[in-house]
């Protein structure tokens, strides 16, 4: 990626005190603010073993906490079920259709759906993406495109550096309905999603520079402008 951390660590440890210091405390209100940016950042460290996430569940914050439990679980369910990235846990569930072209517009972030568009264009920048982000693409491309949840995985698994098969798969086959969720049918309306966690639209406009000047009333819906925004895709899907 154009924009990646530096590893080690030592790196990893100065994030660390630095992040913990500034947003550990307001971590559970502000983990789903897309445009703050207020989660950790620390996956990658602890996906090469630059952090224990043994020593990270003594920090004081049990919102968070959790979160590193939910990594634990998709572990010990990928031991139980190691071929959590190829088969799905619960068969028969989902329905799925051959698409590359959306799956390519998917992956290259012009889906036309500004919300979708910035987290893949992140992803592309950074080598990584909020999680909000990742629920919000992975559920518009196996629910709204209808596309096998695997295509998805393995685009992720190629640029994420926190790739890793328990947490990636575990991950993608709970939004496809095919994991571990009490709720199957489970669909994101990726729209509300939108207003509601990116509410200014400034996320968007970080990742999807055509649509700098586009007002937060239009921003997630910019197929309704009177005019077509130059250079932006009408939506596959939306
Ligand atoms: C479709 C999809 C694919 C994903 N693929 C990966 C992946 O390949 N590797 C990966 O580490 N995470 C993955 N996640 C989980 C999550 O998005 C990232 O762990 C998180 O965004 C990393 O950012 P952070 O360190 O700022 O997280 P924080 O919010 O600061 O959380 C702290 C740590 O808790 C763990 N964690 C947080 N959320 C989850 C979760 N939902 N599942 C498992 N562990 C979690 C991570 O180790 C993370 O670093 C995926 C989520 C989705 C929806």
């Amino acid at each position: 990626p154009a924009r990646a951390p530096r590893g080690g660590e030592r790196a990893a440890r100065s994030r660390l005190a630095e992040w913990a210091g500034r947003g550990l405390y307001a971590y559970g209100a502000g983990r789903d603010d897309l445009a703050g940016d207020r989660t950790s950042r620390l996956s990658p460290f602890i996906r090469f073993g630059c952090l224990s996430p043994l020593e990270l569940a003594g920090l004081p914050d049990g919102d968070f906490v959790r979160q590193l439990c939910w990594r634990d679980f998709h572990h010990q369910v990928t031991l139980a079920f190691p071929d959590l990235n190829r088969r799905d846990y619960r068969p028969g569930r989902a329905r799925r259709r051959e698409d590359g072209d959306a799956a390519e517009s998917w992956a290259a972030g012009v889906t036309g759906v500004p919300i979708v568009d910035a987290g893949m264009r992140q992803l592309r920048e950074e080598g990584w993406m909020h999680n909000r982000a990742r629920m919000i693409t992975a559920s518009y491309l196996v629910r709204r495109l209808g596309v096998d949840w695997r295509v998805g995985a393995a685009h992720f698994f190629d640029l994420l550096l926190d790739a890793e098969v328990a947490n990636n798969s575990g991950n993608w086959q709970w939004i496809a309905g095919t994991g571990n969720d009490t709720r199957p049918n489970r669909t994101l309306n990726v729209i509300r999603q939108a207003r509601r966690f990116d509410p200014d639209g400034d996320y968007v406009r970080r990742y999807v520079r055509e649509l700098e000047d586009v007002p937060a009333s239009l921003i997630h819906e910019p197929w309704k402008a009177p005019v077509p925004i130059p250079g932006y895709p009408p939506p596959l899907a939306c």
